[in-house]
């Protein structure tokens, strides 16, 4: 049975993100990296978070309990487009930001994408002020 293998992004390839923080902090306690280095890092890693980490879905079905389905990204929604335009509604209206992210800490994937995306908004801006101020 020779079934060809699906080119599937690597472990590394799935959690580069999760990769990149210990990095950041590393960069932050030894002083050594540039700032401007660890913006970019940040950057990467936030939008990471928000569009590639693997997470669930939680977007509010019929029954209004989290859709369970597997989703890249915190922003982005499962397969279903009318849960994708859900969220991205949200996402745009800072009054459901509270709604939006009390669903994130519903299990363990979401909230290890919703700490380390605030980590590192934190981060980039801290390296951005230090670039600027320099
Ligand atoms: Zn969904």
């Amino acid at each position: 049975m020779g079934r060809k293998r699906k080119r599937k992004p690597g472990f590394i390839g799935r959690y580069f993100g999760y990769v990149l923080l210990p990095v950041i902090v590393y960069g932050w306690a030894s002083g050594n990296m540039s700032a401007a280095f660890i913006l970019i890092a940040s950057s990467l890693t936030l939008l990471y978070m928000l569009f590639a980490a693997p997470s669930w879905c939680m977007a509010t079905t019929r029954d209004g309990n989290g859709c369970r389905r597997n989703s890249s990204g915190l922003l982005l929604g499962c397969s279903l487009r009318e849960h994708k335009w859900q969220k991205m509604k949200m996402a745009f209206r800072a009054s459901k930001w509270g709604e939006l992210f009390g669903r994130f800490w519903g299990n363990t994937a979401n909230s290890a994408a919703a700490v380390s995306a605030m980590a590192t908004t934190l981060s980039a801006l801290v390296a951005a002020v230090a670039l600027a101020t320099r």
